[in-house]
């Protein structure tokens, strides 16, 4: 453990997820080191990070302004919908992380692996790769984030066996079907945690005519979101502005009402896992009777989602242990074995 800790002074290896909400990075031998938002404010017009008394306007900092900055600056989610929006500002964004984990560690250069949503194209694959080079790796490779997951949260990939994963983030939710290392069927949608918030503030504009922001919107789902019915349903007050008159007030919702606003984007989920199924061969369908299906991901969290996913299926369906930081802890298995899985975990960086 010491000597591994002594090398890992030499060669610092990272593994990052490069999520759509949230970016984490763990080190070899040290865990998570890093968890902030996927979030970066620029000025207005410019990919100029913004400078605040505190340092560069990333991750938390930026967070906090969104929704909330005056008209010369703009915080932005560069990733938020699963495709990358905005090179410069990506790029501006892993440079900021690698650089902060690396710090004054700075003896030789890292070797990191990224995880990206699957859906994103070739071009953007590789803008990520020259990012995470020129923010000064060593070796880059880039995972596509449900085989991550799955790493992450212990399903038995490199067995001649499907594990099924369903990743629910930001703005992506992957579904998955993997045997031997690799993907045999996936989609990737963009349906995820962002859609559900969404759908609470149109909930709110529609029955009480109050516009709330995306934050509020977010901790509601988070507070008292639910899928399925609750022994004990749940209320909470949320302040926003009222349509017709302009000004800001209160209302209060039920844990019904946001269950009633989650039917939507849930169902299209559920849509996406059930349409991955029907693509799958037939061994691979009769392990899934046998092993069920994994979620992970923040979205994973909503309460409930995993029963009503049961029930669609047909099928077992259990949250991975910490969801959140699934993929974080699979690109740092994905680390930790690059040399003994060999090439067939390591296929994907061959394209560059
Ligand atoms: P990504 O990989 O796209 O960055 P994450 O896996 O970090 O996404 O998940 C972020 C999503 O999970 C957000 O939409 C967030 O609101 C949601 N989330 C986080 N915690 C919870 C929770 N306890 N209940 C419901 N949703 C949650
Ligand atoms: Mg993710």
């Amino acid at each position: 453990m010491f000597l591994r800790r002594l090398m890992g002074l030499f060669s610092l290896d990272m593994g990052i997820d490069l999520g759509t909400c949230n970016t984490l990075v763990c080190v070899r031998g040290e865990g998570i080191v890093l968890n902030e938002p996927s979030v970066v404010a620029v000025r207005k017009g410019t990919n100029e990070v913004l400078d605040t008394p505190d340092g560069k306007a990333v991750g938390l900092a930026a967070k906090e302004m969104l929704g909330r900055t005056p008209g010369s600056i703009s915080a932005v989610r560069p990733l938020k919908d699963g495709v990358i929006a905005d090179f410069d500002i990506t790029q501006a964004m892993l440079d900021y992380f690698i650089k902060k984990v690396h710090g004054n560690r700075g003896l030789a250069h890292p070797r990191v692996v990224v995880a990206v949503p699957s859906g994103i194209t070739a071009v953007e694959k590789r803008a990520v790769y020259n990012s995470a080079e020129r923010a000064g790796a060593r070796r880059v490779h880039i995972v596509e984030e449900p085989k991550a997951a799955a790493l992450g949260a212990g399903l038995p990939i490199h067995e001649p066996r499907a594990s099924m994963i369903v990743d629910i983030g930001g703005g992506t939710t992957e579904v998955a079907v993997m045997t031997l290392l690799d993907i045999a069927v996936c989609t990737s949608m963009r349906v995820a945690g962002d859609d559900m918030d969404e759908a609470i503030m149109n909930y709110m504009r529609r029955t009480y005519n109050l516009m709330i922001g995306p934050q509020t919107a977010e901790n509601v789902k988070i507070q008292i979101g639910s899928t399925s019915v609750l022994e004990d349903e749940l209320k909470m007050e949320v302040k926003g502005r009222d349509m017709i008159s302009g000004l800001p007030r209160r209302a209060m919702i039920t844990s019904e009402e946001v269950r009633e606003a989650l039917k939507e984007p849930v169902g299209q989920i559920i849509e996406g896992v059930l349409h991955t199924l029907e693509q799958i061969e037939p061994e691979l369908a009769a392990d899934l009777v046998d092993n069920g299906i994994t979620l992970a991901g923040g979205g994973a969290l909503v309460r409930g989602l995993d029963q009503v996913i049961a029930k669609a299926s047909g099928l077992d369906v259990r949250v991975a242990d910490d969801p959140l930081t699934c993929v974080a802890r699979g690109t740092s298995e994905y680390l930790e074995n690059l040399d003994e899985w060999g090439p067939a975990l390591e296929t994907d960086e061959d394209e560059y």
